[in-house]
């Protein structure tokens, strides 16, 4: 596949830089470097890493990787991680074509680097509606038009991305004229945010099929993947993809740690450099030490051992959707209406009693009465106002989320008698 056609302009005329460029070569044996402009590492106040776990045990990190690891590195990521993260790719995944891989600093680094090395100015992109709102903030940025496709219980709707697709320009809801139809396909499959819907297999295969009638670049953002409730996962696109027209982004955060700021992309090879190409040219690379921090304990774990943990952390978050959804039914049966999720850590309510906009409820009404929630229009394309609210069970204690919800439900009764 010519994959210049899904670049923009702007990422077409990135070069890579000169100094990056000779990063693969530092560690190579024999290799005497007058080239890149390292700080001596002699000069840096560390002198080793340990690790202890919640388990008691004790991690020692390698002394010549952690030494590594406070230097520059590579772009794509700390060479040992890259591998363990290809490995898990295959694991898991089973792709079908050939792939790259590239750590970045958190899935958002490299999901805004995909965006930018997609869009043009003026053109158009498909997202589902609604959609994470920090994806939406950085999209805004770009003066690209964006193109909602309907959600429903199991994901995205085939038949309103054919619609759209089929019936292009006349279903552009921006109504430009001659923008061309778009090229890219923005998707959360997995415990979505902010609706906690996973699109189901069958719809995978139906999407990814008309993806591939209008040549369709699927960006699959899936942090909350491994968080799916049923450990018989809901597979990837990638395990359907015969054209290489997936880029997907994994994520750390919700695993092992956010404040690690781990994710990774696997894709097509000229896409994966392309992204490369802009890291050269923004943070250079992700930070070493958490890469090593991880690489370390996954090295102990192995892949049986990261996802025996996958299973401990989505088995927990089971748990809080089963509380959470009890208070739910206490306390919201009658004013608003959700989906259970089956994975990640998000509920969508959709409020009732009349209400038909949600922002005034949440950003007056429940801070006054010291609840926090997010008001839909923060996940609307079109920033429409909505009756919708997004609440998070990921932290709160059992006795909190009954609280919470007693509080909320006084604004909703509040609201409703308006
Ligand atoms: N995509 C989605 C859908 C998310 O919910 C988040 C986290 N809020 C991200 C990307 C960014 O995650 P990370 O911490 O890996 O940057």
């Amino acid at each position: 596949m010519d994959y210049t056609k899904f670049m923009s302009e702007r990422s077409q005329a990135r070069n890579p830089s000169a100094i990056r460029a000779l990063m693969p070569y530092m560690n190579c044996k024999n290799m005497i470097s007058l080239g890149a402009g390292q700080p001596n590492p002699s000069t840096f106040p560390f002198e080793s890493m340990q690790l202890k776990l919640k388990t008691g045990e004790i991690i020692d990190v390698d002394p010549q990787l952690f030494q590594r690891s406070l230097s520059y590195d590579l772009t794509s990521g700390l060479s040992p991680l890259n591998e363990w993260l290809r490995g898990l790719h295959t694991l898991e995944h089973t792709p079908l074509v050939d792939f790259g891989l590239s750590i970045g600093s958190g899935s958002q680094d490299l999901l805004t680097k995909a965006f930018d090395m997609v869009i043009d100015p003026g053109t158009a992109i498909l997202v589902e509606d609604p959609t994470y709102t920090g994806a939406l903030s950085f999209l805004d940025t770009l003066d690209c038009d964006l193109v909602p496709v309907a959600t429903d219980a199991d994901g995205l709707v085939p038949a309103s991305l054919e619609k759209t697709l089929a019936n292009w320009p006349e279903s552009n809801p921006i109504k430009k004229k001659n923008q061309a139809r778009p090229k890219v396909l923005y998707t959360i499959p997995t415990g979505g945010n902010p609706t906690g819907i996973s699109s189901t297999f069958e719809r995978k295969k139906a999407i990814y099929k008309i993806c591939q009638k209008y040549d369709i670049l699927i960006i699959e953002d899936d942090p909350y993947y491994y968080l799916q409730f049923d450990p018989k996962r809901i597979k990837s696109y990638v395990t359907i993809d015969t054209d290489g027209r997936v880029l997907r982004m994994d994520s750390m955060s919700k695993i092992l740690s956010s404040g690690m700021r781990i994710g990774w992309v696997t894709g097509p090879k000229a896409l994966i450099e392309r992204i490369d190409m802009h890291t050269m040219v923004t943070n250079l690379q992700p930070g070493g030490v958490p890469q090593l921090m991880a690489y370390e304990l996954l090295k102990v774990w192995g892949y049986k051992g990261f996802l025996n943990h996958v299973e401990h952390v989505a088995g927990f978050y089971k748990s809080k959707r089963d509380e959470f959804i009890k208070a739910l039914e206490k306390r919201m049966t009658g004013r608003a209406e959700w989906v259970t999720p089956n994975s990640g850590m998000f509920v969508w309510l959709r409020l009732l009693g009349g209400i038909t906009d949600s922002y005034d409820l949440v950003m007056n009404k429940a801070i006054k009465k010291n609840v926090l929630a997010v008001p839909g229009v923060a996940f609307m394309p079109a920033k429409n106002k909505n009756p919708y609210i997004r609440v998070s069970f990921s932290c709160v204690t059992t006795d909190n989320m009954d609280e919470a919800l007693r509080r909320l439900a006084e604004c909703i009764d509040e609201e409703a008698a308006k």
